[in-house]
């Protein structure tokens, strides 16, 4: 037999329900279902696994029909037989192969061929379901010709396709040596012929999942306890009135409503409204803030809803709201109070219809977004002075968290104080910045109007007049040492005081808030010392 004689359809047998040659069972496959198969592999398991099983599968193929060659036929040489392998190939389907050269000893055995295909199935099988490719895709062919040589010389012989229509060129060229031929040169690719040890990667994999699964179950545990302990966004909370504004939160966070946060200005409405958001179902979507009142009515409406190219001068082209890049997210609407009734309006029609209308758009779209709004005004007063639309407001405000003013939860002052002096610390490059003793009790006894905020803005401002990084009195705005509610400027004039106050306070800054010291220095008793620091505060 020589090998351009073979003509295997000859040898095929056709019956209903079966094909066979010569006993041997066959299918007749679709070439694009094993391109989706092709793609499904490499996502499931990467391209480097999904080239091995090919290749792999090429192998036991090529060496199956090897095996029923060297059975059906009688071979003039072994070279026939081999080189049979490109007819072989042709005939399957494979590629229009043909061998470009060979070379083939007996004693020792040594052989180097090359094979050339043109209209590679496996490239069109690529090409259609994941393009072009950066090298090789004949992964089961290099399998087939590797496994059928191999079989045929009882030794091992390896093909490496060096050169792939998949990413350039009109052919394929597959190179064929023995393995001694190969040298190192081969190490690499002799991976894709090895069978991984699936049993061993299991049971890493199956270790590695058990090791997560503790370690995520120690981070939730930890998690909860942060959480009993009430701490928020890592500040420990000792008030119960906003311990329980706390443990609201996490429950409202679970439910998708619409929530209005209430409460002075500077109160944290929008820390606890990303609270909200981080513990919801939809933390892995946006959280997108505006300030309403910081907007005039038009620039508000396209800010929220976004425009179409050419809907108004400047328009020049499509931009999109806030709305629609918060989708599955969360939308923040600050200072909701002050939006105008136009604005008023379109707000109501995304909540009843979960629609919006981009500005000089004619179609609407759907939007899911949670609404989360905010105020320091009092809403029920401004539908009764009817500034506000009584059905917005019942669609907002269907949950409601109404946030404490800092000077109703004195107990929170000092951990949040410490907490924005370690920030302040990262922020200014700061060496070590602590509060003196005295400027404890003046943070705790002053009225806070501003809240969080004012508390952030006085420790800034302190923290840059500190010279040595000790907050003291001395250093605070003047507005929260004087006792007034933040409105400064009497301070100007009562000039005496002043200079006795940083008097005091130098002192006791130079004792350590020692206060026997400093009263002893200061010349003064101890309580008449108490006396003044208390008028101070007040
Ligand atoms: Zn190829």
């Amino acid at each position: 037999m020589k090998s351009f004689n073979l003509n295997i359809a000859e040898l095929i047998q056709f019956s209903p329900g079966f094909i066979g040659l010569q006993g041997r069972r066959l299918l007749l496959h679709d070439l694009s279902t094993l391109g989706q198969f092709r793609k499904d592999l490499i996502n499931t398991v990467g391209s480097a696994m999904a080239q091995r099983i090919l290749t792999r599968k090429g192998l036991f193929w090529g060496q199956a029909d090897a095996a029923a060659m060297q059975r059906l036929f009688t071979w003039d040489s072994k070279a026939e037989m081999i080189k049979a392998a490109p007819e072989l190939i042709k005939i399957l389907g494979l590629a229009y192969a043909g061998i470009h050269s060979f070379e083939f000893d007996t004693i020792p055995k040594k052989l180097s061929m090359t094979i050339t295909c043109a209209d590679s199935a496996e490239v069109e099988e690529y090409r259609n379901e994941l393009g072009k490719s950066d090298g090789s895709v004949c992964w089961v062919i290099t399998g087939y010709l590797s496994g059928y040589v191999s079989y045929c010389l009882g030794s091992e012989v390896y093909f490496k396709e060096t050169k792939c229509q998949g990413a350039e060129g009109d052919d394929c060229i597959f190179t064929g040596k023995d393995i001694e031929s190969w040298g190192n040169e081969f190490r690499k690719d002799q991976s894709f012929f090895v069978a991984e040890d699936f049993h061993t990667k299991v049971q890493e994999l199956s270790r590695r999942i058990k090791e997560q699964q503790r370690n995520l179950a120690i981070s939730r545990k930890q998690l909860l306890a942060a959480k009993k302990s009430d701490l928020l966004l890592g500040i420990e909370v000792r008030s119960k009135t906003f311990q329980n504004v706390i443990t609201f939160a996490d429950r409202v966070a679970s439910v998708d409503s619409t929530l209005l946060i209430t409460g002075e200005t500077g109160s944290g409405k929008e820390v606890i409204a990303r609270y909200i958001h981080d513990n919801s179902p939809r933390k892995k979507y946006p959280f997108l803030a505006v300030n309403c009142s910081a907007l005039p009515e038009t620039l508000l409406e396209n800010e929220l809803f976004g425009h179409k190219a050419g809907s108004f001068t400047g328009a020049k082209s499509d931009e999109v709201g806030l709305f629609e890049a918060a989708r599955h997210g969360t939308i923040f609407l600050d200072e909701i109070g002050d939006i105008s009734p136009m604005i008023q309006v379109k707000l109501l029609r995304v909540l009843q219809s979960k629609e919006i209308r981009a500005i000089g758009d004619t179609k609407t779209q759907t939007v899911d977004v949670r609404v989360i709004s905010a105020t320091n005004r009092d809403l029920d007063t401004l539908v009764a002075e009817g500034k506000f639309r009584e059905d917005l407001l019942y669609r907002l405000r269907v949950l409601h968290i109404e946030l404490p003013p800092l000077r109703e939860r004195t107990e929170d002052i000092l951990p949040l104080a410490r907490s924005i002096l370690d920030k302040l610390i990262l922020k200014m490059n700061s060496r070590n910045l602590h509060l003196a003793p005295e400027t404890v009790d003046i943070l705790c006894s002053y009225s806070w109007p501003g809240n969080v905020r004012e508390l952030e803005n006085a420790l800034e401002h302190a923290a840059v007049l500190s010279t040595d990084g000790c907050i003291t009195p001395s250093v605070l705005p003047s507005s929260t040492t004087s006792g007034s509610s933040g409105v400064s400027g009497e301070q100007k004039f009562t000039a005496l005081s002043d200079l006795e106050m940083s008097h005091i306070y130098s002192i006791l800054q130079k004792t350590n808030g020692n206060r026997a010291k400093a009263a002893q220095l200061l010349n003064i008793s101890e309580s008449t010392l108490y006396r003044r620091l208390r008028k101070f505060k007040k």
